[in-house]
């Protein structure tokens, strides 16, 4: 029999949990909205107790979670959610929450850790060690794997909040992070993508200019991306990316933006199989939690 492991994608207006063991084996799921963590929380909890009566015993459990986190397992405020601007979230002890009512092994990430890891393991990723998953929507977050290690470090990655040129005279609209501003985030959200064109990004044709100023910048980020992290591949998730025909538009920017300085067929010919779109659709984040689950398992073991 195969064991069972519980999932949470904690995400800033939802928190979708699972019960499962892989794509191909989801038992049960739900979709709780995100209010405060002890209401949230408590639901999540009684879902997975409901579970385990009838599937039995969750093996372990994988939390992703929107940021910015403590990842860091020896550090005190391990497993909570840190500085966000969403306040009931501030200091949201999540791994503690989870750990009063579960005694098993529970794996915590990013919500992009996780849904790269998601995607190691059975999706666009698979047999790669060094890649970046992205997701552009609400916001732009990014996580990956340096070497076959989920990046960390100091924190984790906050990829969102790097600055990208800006072209006042092309783009006068002076962006939407609530730090920086202009900031990728600021200027390459959805968020942006609305306010600038004062409507729904969705609502472009595909061949508004909208999409051609989104691609430039989504590409100067990958830019720096690329040359910082020298990733095998760019997995780009997230509602923003749900627009197939960017794709295309992006791959051609990045070329035009590396000006031939990397020779490598990944950036040439190759292109099409090195900046794509999520193997695992929009369940990258909640498989993720499943395999972050299974990697707490393994570690405890
Ligand atoms: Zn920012």
């Amino acid at each position: 029999m195969s064991q069972l492991f519980g999932a949470i994608e904690a995400g800033g207006t939802k928190f979708i949990c699972a019960v499962g063991s892989g794509p191909d084996n989801i038992r049960a799921k739900l979709r709780i909205p995100t209010t405060t963590p002890k209401e949230t929380l408590s639901l999540a909890m009684a879902f997975f107790h409901e579970q385990e009566e009838t599937h039995g015993p969750l093996a372990a459990i994988g939390i992703s979670a929107f940021g910015p986190i403590d990842p860091h397992p020896t550090s005190p405020h391990f497993g909570y959610i840190t500085t966000t601007p969403k306040l009931a979230w501030q200091y949201a002890p999540l791994v503690p929450m989870v750990r009063e009512e579960f005694a098993v092994p529970i794996g915590f990430d990013t919500d992009v850790n996780g849904a790269a890891l998601g995607e190691q393991r059975w999706g666009a990723a698979q047999g790669l060690d060094t890649f970046v998953y992205l997701t552009i929507g609400t916001g732009i977050g990014g996580g990956g794997m340096v070497n076959g290690e989920l990046l960390h470090g100091l924190m984790h990655p906050e990829m969102g909040h790097m600055y990208i040129n800006h072209d006042w005279e092309r783009d006068p609209f002076p962006g939407v992070c609530p730090f920086h501003g202009d900031c990728w985030e600021g200027l390459a959200n959805g968020p942006a993508l609305a306010a600038r064109w004062k409507q729904p990004g969705e609502s472009f044709p595909p061949d508004h200019e909208a999409w051609l100023l989104e691609a430039h910048y989504v590409a100067l980020g990958l830019v720096n991306i690329i040359s910082i992290l020298s990733p095998q591949r760019i997995i780009l998730g997230g509602g923003v990316m749900s627009q197939p025909h960017i794709f295309p538009l992006i791959r051609r920017e990045v070329r035009h933006q590396v000006k031939g300085y990397i020779q490598m067929e990944e950036l040439n010919e190759k292109i099409d199989d090195f900046i794509v779109p999520p193997g695992l659709g929009n369940q990258s984040g909640l498989l993720g939690s499943i395999a972050l689950a299974q990697k707490a398992l393994a570690q405890s073991a």
